[in-house]
């Protein structure tokens, strides 16, 4: 094995870039008011951006009907490379569409041209179902599907201004996280995709597996999600104050990925494994039913489907974890595979159930989440204050708890927040 720093190669071998700059950028923002336009949600502006930058490598442009029927129904390209998502740009009606059209974002910002290669029309109902596994509205992925036109335009796209990112601080493109892996001496990256705040379960996952590679990318998606997922800006609070406390400095790197999230289960778990290997990942975290909704998709489909896949084909390797929990009886982080007690000795919560805690003034276990993680969300979700009635019922909890432990009862058996942590919670 050579010492080198080496970065994995990107998807289709190349990492394309779409941005165009200096005087051709001049010459094409001379043309664009001769040109008709199209104006981008936010899901299509994620969507250029990504194309920019290749993060979507080897994608040059919105997919053509061959590329998108074939993605469909083989989850792969033309050239036959392996990629599941159809990434398209669909309007009311593009009958009247061809040559170059100018792309605009929701407020009427130029973002980019598209030459318009291709116009066609596709069931929505089989889309959602081969890609979302449902043709159910009540889908968040599907339902945003629905939403859009009928016509699909295709082609290449050429960039003139890279979308402004929410967190320019963590605004880094393949290109910027490649090179920084290479300053690093990184050889092997192990990518992480989040929309939620690192829990103690994320927390060991990410360091179970950095443990067998040089470096974390830690990536939290920063584009669109469902209203009822935590901000974006308190999500980022969070990592911040997570990896001060608890990550070695010289081994993580966190970023944004400013994707919309689609919910699509095991389709965009492959996704978002092929796009982690364009911005330089040799390994990516596949955790318990990832990137899925509800009930749509079976706890470990996300793992499965890139058995469909010779490793070969993928480059990026999957790094796949069951479930994990803090077991008291253990006395640490744990999985169906490492612990032998009952579900009894488990501290586990919902997402949902954590945010209804947190709204209501309850604050997670430390066993659940690290006390700074807590503070920063309850502070982000305008609950967990110190009002008089949280005061009075925390007073409460601690009576309810005083009385369990002078009666004997045993650590592990308590199901709620010992007063130790309590404390801290509150005093730091
Ligand atoms: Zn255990």
């Amino acid at each position: 094995m050579s010492a080198e720093p080496t970065t994995i190669a990107p998807h289709g071998g190349t990492l394309v870039q779409r941005l165009v700059q200096g005087e051709e950028r001049q010459v094409a923002l001379g043309q664009v008011s001769r040109l008709p336009s199209l104006t981008l949600d936010a899901h299509g502006v994620a969507d250029l951006g990504l194309l920019a930058t290749g993060a979507y490598s080897p994608l040059t442009g919105f997919l053509g009907r061959a590329d998108y029927l074939r993605v469909l129904h083989e989850m792969r390209l033309t050239s036959g490379l392996p990629w599941s998502l159809p990434i398209t740009l669909r309007i009311t009606d593009g009958a009247a569409l061809r040559d170059t059209v100018a792309l605009k974002g929701p407020d009427g910002t130029v973002l980019g041209l598209l030459d318009v290669r291709d116009v066609f029309t596709h069931s929505k109902e089989e889309e959602a179902q081969l890609v979302y596994g449902t043709t159910d509205a009540k889908h968040p992925g599907v339902a945003q599907l629905y939403a859009q036109g009928d016509s699909l335009v295709a082609g290449d796209v050429r960039v003139l201004e890279h979308p402004a990112p929410l967190f320019p601080e963590l605004a880094l493109d393949p290109a910027d996280t490649r090179r920084a892996f290479a300053e690093r001496g990184w050889r092997t990256v192990v990518g992480f995709q989040t929309r939620n705040p690192v829990h103690r379960a994320h927390e060991y996952i990410q360091k179970a597996a950095l443990e067998t590679v040089d470096g974390l990318l830690l990536h939290p998606l920063l584009g669109p999600t469902k209203d009822d997922d935590v901000p974006a800006d308190v999500r980022v609070r969070s990592y911040r104050v997570l990896l001060e406390r608890y990550y070695p400095r010289d081994r993580v790197l966190l970023a944004g990925f400013p994707a919309a999230m689609r919910y699509a289960g095991p389709r965009e778990a492959l996704f978002h494994a092929l796009v982690r290997k364009n911005y330089g990942c040799t390994h990516f975290i596949v955790g318990r039913d990832h990137a899925g909704v509800g009930n749509y998709y079976g706890s470990y489909d996300a793992q499965k489907i890139f058995d469909r896949f010779a490793p070969g084909e993928l480059g990026v390797q999957p790094v796949c974890f069951e479930h994990t929990f803090f077991c008291r009886r253990c006395g640490g982080m744990a999985s169906p595979k490492t612990c032998p007690h009952t579900p009894e000795s488990h501290v586990t919560l919902s997402g949902t159930k954590v945010r209804e805690m947190l709204r209501s003034g309850v604050l997670p276990p430390p066993e659940f989440s690290r006390p700074e993680v807590v503070q920063v969300l309850a502070d982000g979700l305008g609950g967990a204050r110190m009002t008089w009635s949280t005061l009075v019922s925390t007073l409460r909890r601690i009576g309810g708890l005083l009385r369990r432990f002078t009666a004997g009862v045993q650590p592990w058996d308590w199901d709620e927040l010992p007063v130790r942590h309590w404390w801290d919670v509150y005093t730091k």
